[in-house]
């Protein structure tokens, strides 16, 4: 026997050891992707409107729009911002109302709360109070953002704004030229194992503008990675790591038909809601089984002597039953 080949018997041996039934593992992310990935949008471009949401759209991709509601670029597209690209499943994120800061701390808070509440009138089928991006625009004079890190800390946390990661070494045109330098990231991450995101302005036109072959060159490049990665909005994969790290699962009652598990998380679960990707052992013999969790039931292939499933952490428990 080669050296090669019994390393491999040991390997399924140890395997084999090590997983009973109902031992389930969280995944690190969603469907049990490698990476997340965040394509982020700043400043209600036009070309947004005109040259992302169509490409991004017909892939089947999303992204996350830093808007300005007081902006001329975002009145140019109003219906746009406030219906289709929400309605097509969009990431609506705050960028202040004008990116014009303000004079007076009052005047910066009213920036921050206004873009807020616009955001909640353009998803109106959507839950509120609920967690929104924050993207803190860049390039405004110092006199014109007078509150202090403490003070906007309140303010963020009051409207339940969550930051998202620093622009540093994620600008498109800036820290990324080339389409490959845009796919290198992602191939990074998927490594790593870890989000990331990849800031842009315009898109083909407009300012700071990444070229569109490039654009299509990253797009192309997520759809052929589509096992390896999770393209989702900022909140659904800070919401999916929050739950996650501190997410426990406890198997129940369990016998030849059935598993019952519960998961737990200490994140607040009114703002805390994205379900979980759970991967769970069951009985060799079984080959399909009906996930169920409250009123939620799926039916899952059974692979490797597994099963792949959605639940919410803190909601009723978890019953896999053998089909
Ligand atoms: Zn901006």
């Amino acid at each position: 026997m080669t050296p090669v080949r019994t390393i491999a018997i040991l390997a399924v041996l140890a395997a084999t050891a090590a997983a009973a039934d109902g031992d389930t593992r969280i995944a690190k992310w969603k469907d049990d992707k490698a990476a997340a990935i965040i394509l982020m949008f700043d400043d209600s471009c036009v070309s947004h409107v005109k040259n992302v949401v169509p490409e991004l759209g017909k892939r089947g991709l999303t992204g996350t729009f830093y808007i300005n509601q007081g902006s001329g670029q975002y009145a140019a597209n109003r219906q746009a911002w406030e219906k289709d690209i929400p309605a097509a499943g969009f990431e609506l994120a705050n960028h202040t109302l004008t990116h014009k800061g303000g004079a007076t701390v009052a005047d910066v808070t009213r920036e921050i709360t206004a873009a807020n509440e616009a955001i909640r009138a353009a998803t109106p089928a959507m839950k509120w109070p609920r967690l929104v991006s924050w993207g803190q625009p860049g390039g405004i004079k110092k006199e014109m953002w007078p509150i202090s890190k403490d003070e906007l800390a309140a303010v963020l946390k009051d409207n339940h704004l969550v930051t998202r990661p620093d622009f540093g070494g994620r600008g498109a045109s800036i820290a990324f030229k080339k389409g490959a330098d845009y796919v290198a990231h992602v191939d990074k991450a998927i490594k790593a194992g870890t989000m990331e995101c990849i800031i842009y302005h315009g898109v083909g036109g407009d300012w700071l503008a990444a070229g569109m072959p490039e654009f299509i060159e990253l797009a192309d490049a997520l759809v052929a990675r589509k096992d390896a990665v999770w393209v989702t909005g900022h909140i659904p994969a800070h919401q999916y790591a929050t739950e996650r790290d501190s997410a426990k699962v406890a198997v129940g009652a369990k016998d030849a038909a059935k598993i019952s598990l519960t998961l737990s998380t200490a994140a607040d679960p009114a703002f805390y809601d994205q379900p979980l990707t759970l991967v769970t052992q069951v009985p060799a013999a079984w080959k399909a089984c009906t996930v169920t969790q409250g009123k939620r039931s799926a039916e899952v292939a059974v692979d490797a002597g597994a099963v792949r499933y959605d639940a919410l952490p803190g909601a009723e428990p978890i019953v896999i039953t053998r089909k």
